[in-house]
């Protein structure tokens, strides 16, 4: 059904006998296009240029590849099923709006009719020509709208039918697509969590390595500081050791003084008594 739909949708936008691509390609991906023009039974430029029509209405995608050996491009094309039944829902619904038209002029216009040439006018055209055939003279006749009005009304069910078709099919995609998504985007997110997992184990790591050498250095300068702190010490007790031995001299030394000065007083006490 699908493939029949977008087999005359491809008839309308690329020309005649181009309809059988869609058969070669539906439910494929990437087929070459040489391939394609030997079943189509086309030259490769003829199987392009339809290609090309259809990729300007993005129906058709493709991809290139450099022959090794040739050294040129070739081709691989793809339907994108999709934008194919978007555009197929776009010509259906433009398709019975023109049904529609032309029902309502078939119900609320009379139209006139040379059985001898087949054709048929609008009542303004035979009005204008004086109801007589522009091409044989003959006098027109009142044409019947029921048969019109009958077969129009049918075409408008059959393609209301395909666009509801068509609806649905779209429907599916598109559930089908947002799953994928919503799959591709928890996959995502979970990846991403991972990552900042990872990160912030290896942060964590990093810190506590960090940590653990700072506390190695403090360690190690403790260590120095203890040994300067100890030879301080040593060096103070030898300083003091050294006072100590200084320290009786200078007792001896005041002691002196204040032997002197005993005599000086003794002296002058003497001195005092000799005046008296
Ligand atoms: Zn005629």
């Amino acid at each position: 059904m699908q493939v029949k739909l977008l087999h005359n949708l491809v008839e309308e936008l690329a020309g005649e006998n181009t309809g059988r691509i869609v058969e070669i390609l539906f439910n494929k991906k990437d087929v070459n296009e040489f391939l394609i023009a030997k079943k189509m039974e086309l030259t490769i430029n003829q199987v392009r240029n339809i290609l090309y029509k259809l990729s300007a209405d993005g129906l058709v995608s493709f991809i290139r590849k450099k022959d090794k050996r040739k050294g040129w491009y070739i081709y691989y094309w793809t339907l994108r099923t999709e934008k194919c039944l978007v555009k197929l829902e776009q010509s259906l619904i433009k398709k019975i709006e023109e049904l529609n038209k032309i029902l309502m002029e078939r119900e609320t216009k009379r139209f006139y009719l040379c059985k001898l040439c087949d054709i048929e006018v609008s009542e303004e055209k035979a009005l204008e020509e004086g109801f007589t055939c522009e091409e044989c003279a003959e006098v027109y006749e009142l044409s019947s709208n029921s048969g019109p009005i009958k077969d129009t009304k049918a075409k408008i069910v059959r393609t209301e039918k395909d666009l509801g078709l068509i609806k649905n099919e779209l429907e599916i995609i598109r559930v089908k697509e947002s799953k994928r998504r919503s799959r591709a985007d928890k996959k995502e997110a979970k990846e991403l969590e991972a990552k900042k997992a990872l990160l912030k184990a290896s942060r964590a790591a990093a810190r506590k390595k960090i940590a653990k050498e700072k506390k190695m250095t403090k360690k190690v300068s403790k260590k120095k500081i203890v040994k300067k702190k100890v030879k301080k010490i040593k060096k103070k007790t030898i300083k003091k050791k050294k006072l100590s031995k200084k320290a009786p001299k200078k007792k001896i030394a005041k002691g002196k003084i204040i032997k002197k000065k005993t005599k000086k007083i003794v002296k002058k006490k003497k001195a005092v008594r000799k005046r008296k």
